[in-house]
């Protein structure tokens, strides 16, 4: 979804509300690629503070498929985050200051909202995401779910192979 901003840059002290639709249905980046399974409608408040200086903020509500870290069970995520920006737009901004601010969202005099917030999404993104607090994850021999049911394995004897695993593993949270 784009919005044109030659009418709110010709009139310094305008602002305007917009309503819009966030069309992102897949979030996909370096951490992962995840479903967004439900979108609230985005309000988009954009102010002409000075001449070429435009403020934007809105609140954004976005829910998403997170696999649980343990048990790789998709958990619906509810991220909500609020966007506060301000741009300038001046011709006199070199391209070298515009690239800095990383400003890929404007599109000559048009704002693209999904770039906008798909740049926002990484930094609200959680770092850890679990099921319930009880979740106990993953049989490491068979990869069966143990939320559902107990295999059989004998997790304390491992084959050798796995056992290399676990030491490495061990050694790991030590340090
Ligand atoms: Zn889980
Ligand atoms: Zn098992």
């Amino acid at each position: 979804m784009l919005i044109n901003l030659t009418e709110l840059l010709s009139n310094v002290g305008y602002t305007k509300t917009f309503q819009t639709d966030i069309l992102l249905n897949v979030y996909e980046s370096n951490i992962g690629t995840y479903d967004i399974v439900d979108k609230q409608p985005l309000e988009l408040i954009i102010t002409n503070i000075a001449k070429n200086k435009l403020t934007i903020s809105g609140e954004v509500d976005l829910t998403f498929n997170i696999p649980c870290d343990r048990c790789l069970e998709d958990v619906k995520t509810n991220i909500r985050f609020s966007i506060e920006k301000s741009i300038d737009m001046s011709d006199d901004v070199s391209d070298e200051v515009k690239e800095l601010e990383e400003q890929d969202y404007i599109n000559g005099y048009n704002l693209d909202v999904d770039k906008l917030v798909y740049d926002e999404i990484l930094i609200n993104f959680p770092s850890k995401t679990i099921c319930k607090e009880a979740c106990k994850g993953l049989c490491m021999k068979c990869g069966a779910n143990l939320n559902i049911s107990e295999c059989n394995c004998d997790r304390h004897v491992l084959d050798p192979r796995m056992a290399a695993i676990q030491d490495i593993y061990n050694n790991y949270k030590e340090v």
